[in-house]
């Protein structure tokens, strides 16, 4: 039996997509990510919140190196993370990133957008990449703005747009970084509406947001953070009616 379970520990499960053992980081005197474990399995929605300072854009950052880490590992489906290059590169694009700010291409059109790293990082031909751009726009619902500029369309379109531009990188995992906090109230759902379908549709996601609807409706599990800690874990209808620790109670008394 013994023997067993250690066979059984060596191996990391084919499930586990983003695992992340004893990450420390520190900003000079700030210990940002303090022993950090979490393991995302495929096809998993983690939400992940906490108060502002509390080290969730870090962890994001970091598992696609964004932010180097000082001690722990790092594997997306299995792989350590490259540190430069073109592997480096690669990585990135298995891991789809959102911002609060769109950070669109601001010279690039819409499709463009959404072509480039096709082209550039996997390498695609431009009539693949085009054909496949068009069918992402369409999916998220801006279909028709395809030629226009970023700064000419909306906020809440231009966060589709960039969901977009990650998934048409074909990632592995999608990290959304608090991708509604920069939205006007009224573009708020268009965007959590086409990250409601990615879910369902199966894309395992890492969502740092305030949004407890789509917490409460999307995640299979909520990680609550504070002071570079995860504190708790547990999912939603445990988490929101019954939080263990005492800084969670606090947390959620404020938002909630
Ligand atoms: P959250 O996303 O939960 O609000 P962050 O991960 O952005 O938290 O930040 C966690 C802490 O790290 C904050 O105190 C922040 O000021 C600090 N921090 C973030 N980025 C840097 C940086 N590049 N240099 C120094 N300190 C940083
Ligand atoms: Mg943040």
């Amino acid at each position: 039996m013994t023997e067993v379970s250690v066979v059984k520990d060596a191996v990391p499960a084919a499930d586990d997509l983003v695992v992340l053992k004893s990450v420390n980081k520190h900003f000079g005197a700030l210990h940002v990510l303090q022993d950090i474990d979490l393991t995302i399995t495929r096809g998993e929605v983690v939400v992940v919140i906490g108060p502002s300072g509390s080290g969730k854009s870090t962890l994001c950052r970091t598992i696609n190196r964004l932010e180097s880490i000082d001690s722990g590992d790092i594997r997306i489906d299995g792989k350590p993370l490259p540190a430069e290059g073109k592997a480096l590169a690669r990585l990135r694009a298995d891991v789809g990133m959102v911002f609060q700010s769109f950070n669109l291409f601001a010279h690039k059109t819409v499709l463009e957008n959404v072509m480039l790293g096709q082209i550039k990082v996997r390498k695609a031909d431009k009539n693949k990449a085009e054909e496949k751009a068009r069918g992402l726009l369409d999916r998220v619902g801006v279909g028709t703005q395809a030629d226009k500029y970023p700064a000419q369309l909306s906020g809440g379109q231009q966060q589709r747009v960039a969901i977009a531009r990650a998934l048409a990188m074909d990632p592995k995992v999608m990290l959304f970084d608090e991708p509604t906090s920069a939205l006007d109230p009224e573009m708020i759902n268009e965007v959590l509406e086409v990250m409601q379908q990615l879910a369902r549709d199966g894309m395992t996601m890492v969502v740092v947001t305030h949004e407890m609807g789509f917490a409460r409706s999307a995640a299979n599990r909520v990680v609550f953070m504070a002071d570079g800690r995860i504190v708790e874990e547990a999912v939603p209808d445990q988490f929101f009616s019954n939080p263990r620790s005492d800084r969670a109670k606090d947390f959620l008394s404020k938002i909630l």
